[in-house]
């Protein structure tokens, strides 16, 4: 989870929901309100909760009804019932529908706020164990699709604003399409336009328009102006300052019922795109491992692996990269994020590193990469693979205990300078490989 963890507190009594709402805050939530089920099903529809509690007695839709609805909207959201018409029945139906905890009225804060502490953890669990990442996925490789936005099928997103408006831009493939951007076409503010429909046209550098469509249909009220000085942003930040205009949307509810969000995303990618790439570009979600972040994370310099979003920075000041298209750090993380553990530990690139820091220094993230990828590489190790440049190197240091042998000519030239000859075995160093188990481990390399 990113940032403070956002709850939607939901019950017909004012008193209750302001208490609530008061004491949540207090705990450094970002806590939603509503008054009855319906209310609470189209917040759940627009905007990503992690924790729902709701009462189970309300207008329009009762707290079973909604736990219902909300198991289909956002399955990852954690439920929590409260009631003061407590049975053994709805207690026993609340949990067998996925409620994480029932409890019920009256209740103390320290209960209610124990409970939703152990919910955000249940909340982090399933996050960690989830066969895909909840906040970010590259669908393909190479490509970036946050799961949190909705995507309409010709490579448009839209957010939901908390002024209700909704945030248009163009999706990580719809930028890699167009190239290099030379001038952009923006609607009038005002100007109406339809789900579907092109709004934006973008002129690259070899004179083609690609048409960008609008995920929902409205009037727009705002466009991007600071892309008409610098249409790189698309490129370098197509989710965040390269968004391209904001729609005051007409049928909010119905268009984003037949946008693409969340797993289906993933599913439609899939199966519709996969024919448009070369074979074995996609990521089948069966072969990840979603716990291999949490391996890296737990390593000596591998902790702030989380906290990368796909920048790409690193890439761009890499002196390796620049010559060998195969390292790439970006990439690389990426793969280890989204749970491609085979692939990356396996791999000859992750030695490729030089440790020049030239990526450290400008990640905005503050990613340890040089770190991360010594991380990596203990990691690659522990699994058994060493590249066997590697195992090349580390058989004359366990044998010498140094990197190149030490023949009579260096000693010759020591004894010139008044040294003593270097002894040429190194037992110690045998020993500590031996203790350390890396002398299999270089075995296994060669
Ligand atoms: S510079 Fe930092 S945030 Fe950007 S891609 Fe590299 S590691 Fe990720
Ligand atoms: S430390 Fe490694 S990944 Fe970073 S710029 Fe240098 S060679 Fe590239």
């Amino acid at each position: 989870m990113i940032g403070k963890s956002r709850l939607l507190v939901v019950d017909d009594e004012a008193d209750m929901l302001q208490g609530l709402r008061k004491s949540l805050t207090r705990e450094g939530y970002s806590v939603d309100i509503a008054k009855d089920g319906m209310e609470a099903v189209e917040k759940i529809e627009v905007s990503s909760y992690d924790v729902v509690i709701s009462d189970l007695k309300l207008p329009r839709l009762d707290g079973i009804g909604l736990l219902e609805r909300a198991r289909d909207i956002r399955p990852q959201a954690v439920f929590i019932i409260i009631t003061g018409y407590g049975s053994i029945e709805s207690a026993v139906k609340a949990l067998k529908l996925g409620a994480f905890d029932y409890i019920t009225k009256p209740f103390s804060t320290q209960k209610i706020s124990e409970v939703t502490a152990k919910a955000i953890q249940e909340k982090k669990a399933w996050s960690a164990t989830a066969t895909l990442p909840e906040e970010a996925i590259d669908v393909i490789e190479g490509y970036c699709m946050p799961l949190s936005l909705y995507y309409h099928p010709e490579h448009s997103w839209g957010r939901v604003e908390e002024d209700g408006t909704v945030r248009v831009g163009a999706d990580d493939v719809f930028q890699k399409r167009a190239g290099e951007i030379i001038h952009i076409d923006f609607p009038f503010e005002g100007e109406e336009v339809a789900r579907g429909k092109v709004c934006v046209r973008v002129t690259n550098s070899e004179r083609k328009i690609h048409k960008l469509v609008a995920p929902v249909s409205g009037r727009v009220v705002d466009v991007n102006s600071a892309l008409v000085s610098d249409h790189s942003l698309v490129k370098h930040d197509p989710y965040g300052t390269g968004w391209m205009l904001r729609i005051a949307p007409q049928n909010l509810k119905s268009d984003l019922a037949v946008l693409l969000f969340g797993r289906p995303l993933v599913e439609w990618w899939m199966k519709h795109e996969a024919s448009d790439e070369k074979e074995n570009k996609y990521l089948m979600s069966g072969a990840l491992d979603p716990n291999f972040k949490n391996e890296i994370a737990a390593q000596p310099g591998g902790e702030s692996i989380k906290a990368c979003f796909a920048c790409g920075s690193c890439s761009a000041s890499c002196p390796i990269a620049e010559i060998d298209e195969r390292y790439n750090p970006r990439r690389i993380i990426r793969m280890a994020l989204l749970g491609m553990k085979e692939e990356v530990l396996t791999s000859d690139f992750v030695w490729l590193c030089a440790s020049c820091y030239s990526c450290q220094e400008r990640c905005p993230q503050g990613v340890k990469i040089t770190d991360l990828m010594v991380a990596l590489k203990n990691c690659a190790a522990k699994s058994g693979y060493v590249h066997p440049g590697i195992a090349a190197q580390a058989k004359p240091i366990c044998r010498d205990g140094r990197i190149y042998a030490i023949d009579d000519f260096d000693n010759k030239k020591r004894e010139k300078l008044g040294l003593p000859p270097v002894q040429s075995r190194a037992e110690n160093v045998e020993k500590i490989f031996q203790i350390t188990g890396a002398d299999k481990v270089i075995k296994g390399g060669q």
